[in-house]
């Protein structure tokens, strides 16, 4: 699915059309959370870096036939920023796509 960078749409702030950047908001960018103990956290620490088997801090293990994934497609989650005021609003309804681009225009 392919949308355009900028769109014309309505600011419930500026109460009126202005033209709005969108931007795509993505999940999953690291593993894990910065929580106490994560691997994320170690590899700030500089564990699992170098050679060979890491371990407990290499690759994920493989997944279990009962835990692989059902869905195939994600929902979208978008971002529109006024260019006026310039907050950010989130759209409302996601659409199913599997891939979510944005073009440049
Ligand atoms: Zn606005």
């Amino acid at each position: 699915m392919k949308k355009p960078k900028k769109v014309r749409r309505y600011c419930p702030y500026c109460k009126k059309h202005t033209i709005q950047k969108v931007s795509l908001y993505s999940s999953m960018k690291h593993r894990g959370t910065l929580k106490w103990g994560s691997i994320e956290r170690a590899k700030k620490r500089g564990r699992g870096v170098g050679k060979g088997n890491l371990g407990r801090w290499g690759s994920k293990p493989a997944v279990g036939k009962w835990k692989r994934k059902t869905k195939t497609t994600k929902k979208t989650n978008l971002a529109y920023t006024c260019s006026v005021c310039g907050k950010t609003k989130q759209q409302k309804k996601g659409k199913r796509a599997g891939k979510m681009m944005l073009e440049q225009k």
